[in-house]
This record gives structure tokens, C-alpha cells and sequence, in this order.
């Protein structure tokens, strides 16, 4: 159910509109949707990357613009969501997003989403399905259900050594008086 249906207009001609939903308490902006998917467009016919975009919004404005440069960069990190995130925090000269809100062409794949957590944004939107990623190629819900499979069962099989070796450090960051919690 929509609560409020807020209508703005811009350049005379197109139209834009807010949602705000009791259900989950939301403040949609098509325009920072429509920016992400012109930003994956943009990604597509200039050959960057995958067709993936994604803009970090503050205060009603954008702070932080990404497309996916995987192959540009020669860089498997740089997601669309990732980039967005680095500008963002570059711009606000900070390392969490408190108070932001992310917009992305489609859903984030498990990389991106545990960035997005790190960063710590209020909320993340997003148009395409990860399922529509899938068939599109980008076949990230395997590495979703790979989360689910025991480390060493992975595809990519994960497994533990030497942790009395690494504990250390943990102590030492525990009792540091100078670390920046985040
Ligand atoms: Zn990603």
C-alpha cells in the first residue's frame, strides 16, 4: 500500500515520483534509479564493464557514482556498488555511509553486499533481480548458495590453518588504544 505519492517535475517534460510505503518505511527516487540504469547503459556501450550501475545518494543528492569496470581495470572488485561506495566515502572524506542510501541497476551480488554493510547506508534499492542476472549471464546466486555450503565443501574449498599463529594480532588490536572502530 502506498501511503504517500509525492510527484515532482523536472526539465519541464518528465516526470518523477517519490514513494512512501508503511510497510517498509520508503523514500524511492526514480531519478537516482533512472541515473544507476543510465550509468549501466553507459557501462555497455562504451565497453567498460558488465551493464551494472549504481549511484550513493546523501540529503537528496548524489555523493558517489560507479559502473562496473571489471575489465577496464583489470580489477574483479570493481563492481558498479563498490565504485559508487569508493566515490562516496572519497567525497564525504568518510568510511561509512551513515545516513546515505544506495541505488543500484540490480540486486547486489554477496561481494557488494558485504560491502554495502561495511559501508553502513540506511538503504539499498534496486531494479533488476539477481535471478535477471543470472540469465543475463552473471550468475551470482551461486555464490549465495555457496554461503550456505561448509568452507571446505565450497567450490572454492576454504580451510583453516596456523590460527593460534594469527590470534595474536587480534589481542593486540583489543588492547590498542589508537584503533579507529568501524
Ligand atoms: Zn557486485
Amino acid at each position: 500500500m502506498i501511503l504517500a505519492f509525492y510527484k515532482t517535475q523536472r526539465n519541464n517534460s518528465e516526470v518523477f515520483y517519490y514513494f512512501c510505503t508503511p510497510k517498509y518505511n520508503v523514500m524511492y527516487d526514480k531519478r537516482f534509479m533512472l541515473e544507476a540504469i543510465a550509468l549501466s547503459r553507459k557501462c555497455l556501450e562504451g565497453g567498460k564493464g558488465g551493464p551494472f550501475g549504481a549511484v550513493v545518494v546523501k540529503d537528496g543528492k548524489i555523493v558517489g557514482r560507479g559502473s562496473n569496470c571489471v575489465t577496464i581495470h583489470n580489477d574483479p572488485t570493481a563492481h558498479a556498488e563498490v565504485m559508487a561506495i569508493r566515490e562516496a566515502c572519497r567525497n564525504l572524506n568518510t568510511f561509512q555511509l551513515t545516513g546515505c542510501e544506495i541505488y543500484s541497476s540490480c540486486e547486489p551480488c554477496p561481494m557488494c553486499l558485504g560491502a554495502i554493510y561495511w559501508a553502513r547506508p540506511d538503504r539499498i534499492y534496486y531494479a533488476a533481480s539477481k535471478n535477471d542476472a543470472a540469465d543475463a549471464g552473471f550468475d551470482d546466486t551461486f555464490i549465495y548458495k555457496e554461503i550456505d555450503i561448509a568452507p571446505a565443501q565450497r567450490t572454492i574449498p576454504a580451510t583453516q590453518f596456523d590460527r593460534e599463529e594469527a590470534l595474536p594480532t587480534f589481542q593486540a588490536w583489543k588492547a590498542s588504544e589508537q584503533k579507529i572502530d568501524y
